[in-house]
């Protein structure tokens, strides 16, 4: 495919990750992440050594946790408290949580001021190696996604951020006490990116019982008014029926249901121009008080401005994963373009699918190679690179439905993912 056309924020909210142009994304990508993994170390002292002029600190989640008892309902969350960034590095002082034995997966949601980016800076789970190691959010490098050094991949949202282990086939021990730091800091896009005072909430969702053999999705197809739909025109358009289809008949295929309720959304955006972090935050919060599931925003048209170059987006979503709160936060949900794409096939149904994807988890399965000729793959080992027929292709095609039993696996894990 093109690359104007190419496919959805793959990776991270700065913006040189939204870039659809597959090639030039890619190694700004691969050089950021090949720098944030040469700093590490440089920062963890800085954590330890700010941690008496940071303030609010409140981890009276964590103590209560040891204690606790895996619900039957699937999930154990719990609030850990609010930690206070230091306005010199950014970073926060050291929490703890702990986590009673049988997790799966675990989730650290963080919440903060609008704007400001935030990521785990450090992660150490049970008492094992370092998930996060610090230092990989450089301070003189704008960060995009921790690829080296961390066991598995992160990358920094603004306001609402989300950090999962495992999101791969990893072995990872999460029963125990983990050790978490804060990161926070201001980007507009251009290097550096500097450290930012901010109070964050960390919120835990750790994942307990058998994998799902099968499960439930629920879908809000969240209508704006483009293409002059609305949720009592949308389930007869045929269009908009053929890519509920392919959405459904996608998760199908992993036995995972699919249920799409039709809303209308009040004064969201038709276009998205330059598609900032602010301007889909605030189509985001549109949604607020929908009722719980994944929701799904289409908008007439989605780009990136780059300089003077306008490139069409598919789609995007607001986290990998995304946001598993209410409604109405700002990375809560992931919005997909209606307008067709000059000469392409519609696509609709599978990038609905492939955002899905992101926000429950997955990663693309191979990202475009860059002009070098690198290419990053996922950290599953079942998804064949650069496999087209795969729904997690950095540019699906109306064809590309598959899905691994890694990348399975992934999404059925996820708490937006109920039992049958
Ligand atoms: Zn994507």
């Amino acid at each position: 495919m093109t690359a104007a056309t190419a496919c959805c924020m793959p990776v991270a909210r700065p913006r040189q990750s939204w870039r659809p142009v597959g090639a030039r994304s890619c190694l700004v990508f691969m050089a950021l992440a090949a720098s944030c993994h040469g700093t590490a170390g440089d920062v963890s002292t800085d954590a330890r050594g700010d941690a008496p002029e940071a303030a609010g600190l409140d981890q009276s989640g964590s103590a209560d946790t040891d204690q606790a008892i895996p619900p039957p309902d699937r999930v154990l969350h719990f609030e850990v408290g609010s930690l206070q960034t230091a306005a010199t590095t950014g970073l926060s002082p050291p929490a703890t949580f702990a986590l009673p034995p049988g997790a799966r997966a675990t989730f650290v949601t963080l919440m903060g001021p609008p704007g400001v980016y935030l990521a785990l800076s450090r992660w150490q789970s049970g008492g094992g190696p370092l998930l996060i190691v610090p230092g990989w959010v450089s301070g003189t490098h704008a960060p995009l996604l921790c690829t080296q050094g961390c066991a598995f991949r992160q990358s920094p949202r603004p306001e609402q951020q989300v950090s999962l282990a495992p999101n791969a086939p990893l072995p990872v021990q999460l029963a125990g006490t983990h050790e978490i730091v804060v990161q926070a800091f201001s980007w507009t896009g251009k290097d550096p990116a500097k450290p930012v005072a901010a109070k964050v909430a960390v919120a835990v969702d750790a994942v307990y019982g058998d994998p799902l053999p099968s499960g439930r999705l629920a879908v809000n197809l969240c209508l704006t008014g483009a293409g002059g739909l609305t949720a009592a025109l949308a389930p007869k358009h045929e269009r908009i029926a053929q890519a509920v289809a392919t959405l459904r008949e996608t998760f199908a295929a992993i036995a995972v249901d699919v249920t799409v309720t039709y809303m209308d959304v009040p004064g969201a955006h038709f276009v998205v121009h330059d598609a900032s972090d602010l301007q889909v935050a605030e189509l985001f919060r549109t949604a607020k008080g929908a009722p719980s599931g994944i929701n799904v925003f289409l908008i007439q048209e989605l780009s990136f401005e780059d300089g003077a170059k306008s490139l069409p987006m598919m789609g995007l979503s607001g986290g990998v994963p995304g946001p598993l709160g209410p409604a109405g936060g700002a990375q809560a949900g992931v919005v997909v373009a209606l307008k067709l794409e000059v000469g392409q096939p519609d696509r609709l149904g599978v990038a609905i699918a492939h955002e899905i994807g992101h926000f429950l988890g997955l990663y693309h399965a191979s990202d475009a190679a860059a002009a070098d000729g690198t290419q990053l793959h996922d950290q599953l080992t079942d998804t064949p690179e650069s496999d087209a027929a795969n729904l997690m292709h950095w540019s699906p095609q109306p064809h590309s439905t598959k899905l691994s039993a890694q990348q399975a696996a992934v999404i059925k894990q996820s708490p937006w993912v109920a039992p049958p």
